[in-house]
């Protein structure tokens, strides 16, 4: 009590007067996470029901462990059941949803092939590249991401931004001058002095279910360790589970997938909230590269043809922001819009360096 009372006799004296209630200049962190190709329909709705039907061709659904596990008869008990803690905690505590047309509220990527790495480029350039990147043929990224703006503009050491990813493609993705900031993707190593990470750094290797993607579980746990010992300033973390389960058509599985991802951005926000350098001084970004088709028989894939999977979604926690849960209504967002958001947050202007990348999405002015 008495501690208390003179920090706050000396928050009121021993500062000029009009400072008393300034607050610190801080540094201010963004955290990106991508889920690769999660459809609206599951990130709002839960396991879809139409998806169910046809998946059982014509037995009931009731008998299906997909059921016993994931259903629950409202949409927003089934989409708790899968990310919990998102809907739970981050939904109602520090962040905002766009992107559920129920709600009148529309995210779109505007590039014409709604794959990953068109995808990707534009989340990190600000812009399509449909001349240029128009698969996930492997080629490094035409023009430097924000990744690399914000480390150049800032004069941020390499280690202050980092990438982990499970796509081994992210290290031609998220980098147009190779070495510029750190990256960690497909099965690369880890170095770390805990031994249970060199030994997970060791064993992804030994348990592969794709070729050049690893499972996300590695990718987490080395993106966390990281965070605790390097600090980065800007930290993306791109999964992959989602998307590939999807493709295997293993709906259950791209579920639990979801479900694992929803522990990680809780077992990371946990850690944001534990570091003083974190706390309340973090924009935390969550996306996805593209969405899928919207009829049931194409809910696993996506293509140009497929116009319905450029509808996308995206959760922004900010400090200062008020805002909670879903938005309803409001202009439509686009994916092209998240790098300069990026940059803005760190007090620079992305779409000035890089006339027509996206403007920045509106988030209150923090300490940059
Ligand atoms: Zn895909």
């Amino acid at each position: 009590m008495l501690r208390i009372l003179s920090a706050l006799s000396c928050l009121l004296l021993c500062f000029p007067q009009g400072h008393a209630f300034a607050p610190a200049a801080k540094s201010r962190n963004v955290v990106l996470v991508t889920l690769d190709g999660v459809r609206w329909q599951e990130m709002f709705g839960g396991a879809d029901p139409a998806v169910m039907k046809f998946l059982a061709r014509g037995a009931p659904v009731e008998g299906t462990s997909l059921y016993r596990r994931y259903w629950a008869p409202t949409t927003e008990e089934r989409r708790a059941k899968i990310m919990p803690f998102l809907w739970g905690t981050l939904l109602t505590q520090h962040a905002w949803i766009a992107g559920d047309p129920a709600k009148a509220s529309h995210v779109e990527s505007s590039n014409r092939f709604h794959t990953s790495y068109p995808g990707y480029a534009e989340i990190l350039t600000g812009r399509a590249h449909d001349g240029v990147i128009v698969d996930n043929t492997k080629q490094r990224v035409p023009v430097p991401t924000v990744l690399e703006f914000v480390r150049r503009e800032l004069r941020l050491p390499k280690s202050a931004v980092a990438v982990f990813a499970s796509w081994d493609r992210f290290n031609d993705i998220v980098e147009h001058e190779p070495d510029a900031i750190v990256v960690n993707a497909g099965f690369a190593p880890y170095a770390s002095n805990d031994a249970a990470l060199r030994e997970l750094s060791t064993a992804q290797a030994e348990m592969v279910a794709w070729p050049d993607e690893r499972f996300d579980y590695p990718t987490q746990r080395f993106a966390l360790d990281y965070l605790r010992r390097e600090h980065p300033r800007l930290l993306y973390i791109g999964l992959g589970d989602t998307d590939d389960y999807a493709h295997d058509k293993k709906y259950e599985l791209m579920l639990e997938s979801l479900h694992r991802a929803d522990r990680f951005l809780a077992a990371l926000w946990t850690q944001l909230q534990a570091m003083s350098s974190y706390r309340d001084n973090t924009v935390l970004i969550v996306t996805t590269d593209h969405g899928r088709g919207n009829m049931a028989e194409y809910w696993d894939t996506h293509n140009e043809e497929l116009t319905s999977a450029r509808n996308i979604w995206l959760a922004v926690a900010a400090p200062g922001d008020v805002r909670r849960g879903e938005l309803e209504g409001g202009p439509t967002l686009y994916q092209h819009q998240i790098a300069a958001t990026i940059a803005q947050a760190f007090g620079l202007d992305f779409d000035r360096a890089y006339p027509g990348a996206g403007k920045p999405i509106p988030l209150p002015a923090g300490a940059p």
